[in-house]
């Protein structure tokens, strides 16, 4: 089975793999087993038991998660701050209209790889990376893209690709 390192080191190899895994997917997308989500669930905890997020942090480093409503209420309170306040230092509108952190790595990343905000973090980084959940199909097009930054959906994919369907 091939490595995320060497594949995230090399662009021409990671450029390879994301369109494997867009090949992989679409035909998933036609062809959905009915028992994914249960097949996914399997590979999520099988690769979770020897995954070490504390030595990688990779999606604080390199990606913002989306942040509700709920989110902003929750961490701003935390912090003891207005929400306007909390919006206007560390959040932005992206493209697709949802609110997002201004920078990478998260602003409330300390430099152990703990999350200075762990018990109120945004709902979207306590279901990162998301491979355990219910009509898993429906996040295909985002589990191949947080194949290039998670090497534990790296793994899953991998693994997944092997059933061959
Ligand atoms: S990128 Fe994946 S393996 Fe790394 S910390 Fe995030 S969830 Fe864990
Ligand atoms: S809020 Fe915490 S878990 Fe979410 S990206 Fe920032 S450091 Fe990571």
């Amino acid at each position: 089975m091939k490595e995320f390192n060497e594949v995230f080191n090399d662009k021409k190899e990671l450029k390879k793999n994301t369109s494997e895994n867009q090949k992989f997917f679409q035909k998933l997308k036609k062809h959905t087993p009915k028992n994914l989500d249960i097949i996914m669930h399997d590979l999520h905890d099988e690769v979770f038991v020897h995954t070490d997020c504390l030595a990688c942090a990779n999606c604080c480093k390199t990606a913002s998660p989306i942040i509700t409503e709920k989110d902003i209420e929750r961490i701003a309170k935390h912090l003891r701050m207005k929400e306007v306040q909390f919006i206007e230092k560390y959040l932005f509108r992206d493209t697709d209209d949802f609110m997002a952190f201004k920078q990478t790595p998260c602003p409330f990343l300390d430099a152990e790889n703990y999350c200075l905000i762990y018990e109120y973090r945004p709902k979207a980084c306590a279901d990162y990376p998301h491979t355990n959940r219910r009509k898993f199909i429906q996040i295909a097009d985002l589990t191949v893209r947080n194949a290039e930054i998670c090497p534990a959906v790296f793994e899953i994919v991998e693994k997944l690709k092997e059933k061959k369907f």
